[in-house]
């Protein structure tokens, strides 16, 4: 069965069929963090759901190059950067860091790359395209200096959010910050500097001053990733203005379709409201984890829930996940321990043929109906251990749970491979690939020296941590 997504463009579930002539290589960009402070676990909901997204994509055979910005100067930003008396990059670097150690915190796959909006060749592409905008009229230098998008002139404006857009459509200036803009709903392409901004600004055609952020996203997916994209994500907050100003921007310079599919997933509520930074209602992952969680068991709490369907934070919830992941690893400890006793080759099992796991995630990343899947089997797989079960049949379990485990990424001790082994392993690939034989059993050999097993399964090359080692 193919897969199917629901797509906030259309509101409806469409079957995926990537852009890619022969239906595997995928391009996903998804909106990063604003590096001013701490990510808060609101923000990893989205994080874990676009994870989910990529990890079962990957499963089902697709190769998924993604990218996600991180938005390194914007108002925030600066004010924090101008409160600590610090320059912006030295203010925004160790949220950068403290970001990365919370995505392998939650098993959360990194991207093929984090563009930061501040680097060079980002502003200047953000430049070009604004220029190009502008010579399409369909921006315009205000007597603010700033730039904007004149959102009359591009017909689409209100698609994605499916706004109505005489609701904008407003002759009479709203709030005074706006006086110098034609609409009210033209947003900002380029900021004229102001004494706000400090040292913080880039020379440009329009004097000086620094992008908007919706510049920033469109600029840096579509230098990365090209003019059209597979997918696109973020939570729901981020449709309207951010994702229909990108589609405006982006379309408005190469006059293609920019996305596909566009998915957004539900908020991370917190007793009924957004956790959010501004309600002042909100728990940073290193908050929870002072509490005695383990990363896996945020993971499984914010991942539970179909991402399209509101969660409510809760340590109740906390403590469920904590219980469902003790209930797999005792699973898992049993049947280790019954095929353990032979040292079985992965050849003398009978692999379990049941896919029910993944083909829920084919619709729409059913979570709920692939969780109680799994739950079901455990059920099932403990009454043939009560019964004494031969190793081979242990390990055929035990193979069904690895696939599962590349969506889910729960396994305790789970070990983000470093940069090294990962490189090996690549390599490896390639070797077989070529079918260089040798080659492929010399790097095994390199990558077992470092404690590292391969195994070729039906699915590609699996690489994991030798126990104890
Ligand atoms: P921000 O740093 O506010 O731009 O947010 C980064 C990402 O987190 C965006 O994709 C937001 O849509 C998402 N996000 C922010 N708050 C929440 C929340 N409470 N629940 C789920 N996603 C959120
Ligand atoms: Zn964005």
């Amino acid at each position: 069965m193919a897969l199917r997504f629901f797509n906030t463009y259309s509101r409806s579930i469409e079957e995926f069929h990537p852009l890619d002539p022969d239906g595997r290589a995928v391009k996903m960009y998804t909106c990063g963090p604003t590096v001013y402070s701490e990510a808060h676990i609101g923000n990893f909901r989205a994080y874990i759901f676009e994870d989910l997204l990529q990890r079962h994509l990957e499963l089902r055979g697709f190769t998924v190059q993604r990218v996600m910005n991180l938005t390194d100067v914007d108002d925030k930003t600066i004010r924090g950067s101008r409160a600590a008396n610090i320059p912006l990059a030295e203010f925004t670097a160790p949220f950068k860091e403290a970001f990365y150690q919370d995505l392998d915190t939650l098993q959360i796959k990194h991207a093929d790359s984090f563009p930061a909006a501040t680097e060079e060749r980002f502003v200047q592409a953000m430049i070009a395209m604004i220029e190009k905008l502008i010579g399409r009229e369909l921006a315009y230098q205000a007597d603010d200096k700033s730039v904007y998008f004149r959102i009359n002139r591009f017909p689409k404006y209100g698609h994605l959010a499916h706004f109505d857009l005489a609701e904008l459509r407003s002759t009479g200036r709203v709030k005074s910050d706006e006086y110098d803009k034609e609409h009210v709903g033209d947003f900002a392409l380029w900021k004229a500097w102001d004494e706000e901004d400090g040292a913080v600004w880039w020379e440009s055609p329009w004097g000086r001053g620094r992008p908007g952020w919706h510049i920033e996203c469109s600029a840096m997916a579509t230098t990365l990733l090209g003019e059209q994209l597979d997918i696109h994500c973020g939570g729901v907050d981020n449709i309207f203005p951010h994702h229909e100003a990108e589609i405006a921007q982006s379309e408005g310079c190469s006059g293609k379709p920019f996305v596909r599919y566009w998915l957004h997933c539900a908020h991370l509520l917190v007793e009924g409201q957004k956790m959010s930074k501004s309600l002042g209602n909100f728990y940073t992952l290193r908050d929870v984890l002072a509490k005695g969680y383990r990363g896996r068991e945020v993971r499984y709490a914010l991942l539970r829930v179909h991402y399209r369907a509101p969660l409510n934070f809760t340590w109740e919830g906390m403590e469920e996940a904590r219980q469902a992941l003790a209930r797999i690893d005792e699973w898992l400890r049993r049947l280790r321990e019954a095929a353990g006793a032979e040292n079985l080759p992965a050849n003398r099992a009978v692999a379990i043929e049941d896919d029910k796991f993944a083909a829920a995630l084919d619709d729409d990343l059913n979570i709920s109906a692939a969780l109680g899947h799994l739950f079901e089997q455990i059920r099932e797989s403990n009454r043939e251990l009560d019964g004494g079960i031969d190793a081979a049949r242990a390990l055929a379990w035990l193979q069904w749970w690895e696939r599962i485990n590349r969506v889910l990424a729960l396994e305790a001790g789970a070990e983000k491979p470093s940069a090294e082994i990962a490189r090996l392993a690549e390599e490896r690939v390639h070797a077989r690939l070529a079918k260089d034989w040798q080659k492929s059993d010399e790097l095994r050999d390199a990558l077992q020296a470092r404690g590292w097993d391969v195994r070729d399964t039906k699915d590609g090359q699996l690489v994991t941590r030798r126990a104890g080692a």
